[in-house]
């Protein structure tokens, strides 16, 4: 069995102070149970409301937490990106700040890569609270993207997943500017294993992903 030093939690955050403190708080202490030690790290995307604030008061309160801040709002997959750049981890995690993956599936994405999977992609077997537009648009995309694609990405998976070191590296070294994070795993190859879940609704806040947003990321 693989062990595990270090896990990077990584998390883009867009004006999401009305969940910050409770999402810290769940990941916190999903994290604290695991059999290795971990980093969380901040991606603040150019907030405009309170984030940063917030992501400055738990960085001073806790020493295992890091955080990075854009000049302005570049996206969701840029945030992510930058924040997988600078993981130490030989595991990183990828996750939504606003509790919509919930955190407790993390020690089953562990326990896959313990038994050797190099990416393991939460796979929502629903989707709460989101309306019949997103999940009409994210069922109708996923399922016209795979049948257009040379090789395989998984139905109905965003970018809550666990990627091995050697992953990330490789997704690294791709020069290109518009990425597409959970569409690059499966062109990289290496073993892939998915874990269930039920996509949860927001803790609290609207979406930020507006229309224009999915348009560009299709
Ligand atoms: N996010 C980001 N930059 C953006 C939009 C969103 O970093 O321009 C973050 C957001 O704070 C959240 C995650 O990306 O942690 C997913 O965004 P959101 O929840 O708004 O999208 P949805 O879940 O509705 O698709
Ligand atoms: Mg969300």
């Amino acid at each position: 069995m693989r062990e595990c030093a270090l896990l990077s939690l990584v998390v883009p955050v867009y004006n999401e102070e009305e969940v910050l403190l409770q999402s810290y708080r769940r990941m916190h202490d999903v994290l604290t149970a695991l059999p290795c030690d971990f980093e969380i790290l901040y991606v603040d995307d150019g907030s405009r409301d309170g984030s940063w604030a917030i992501l400055e008061e738990i960085v001073r309160q806790d020493e295992r937490v890091r955080a990075l801040r854009f000049s302005r709002n570049f996206g969701h997959q840029i945030a992510v990106t930058a924040g997988m750049d600078s993981a130490d981890g030989d595991v990183i995690v990828i996750i939504d700040g606003d509790l919509q993956d919930p955190p407790e599936v993390i020690p089953e994405m562990l326990a896959q890569w313990q038994r050797g999977y190099d990416v393991v992609y939460g796979k929502r077997r629903s989707r709460e609270g989101e309306n019949a537009f997103k999940k009409w648009t994210a069922s109708a995309y996923y399922r016209f993207l795979r049948r257009m694609s040379a090789y395989e990405i998984p139905l109905d998976t965003g970018d809550f997943r666990l990627i091995d070191r050697k992953v990330a590296e490789v997704m690294a070294s791709m020069p290109e500017h518009n990425r597409f994070l959970r569409g690059m795993p499966a062109w990289a190859g290496f073993s892939q294993m998915p874990v269930a879940y039920e996509r949860q609704s927001r803790a609290a806040g609207p979406t930020h992903y507006t229309l224009k947003k999915m348009v560009r990321l299709a």
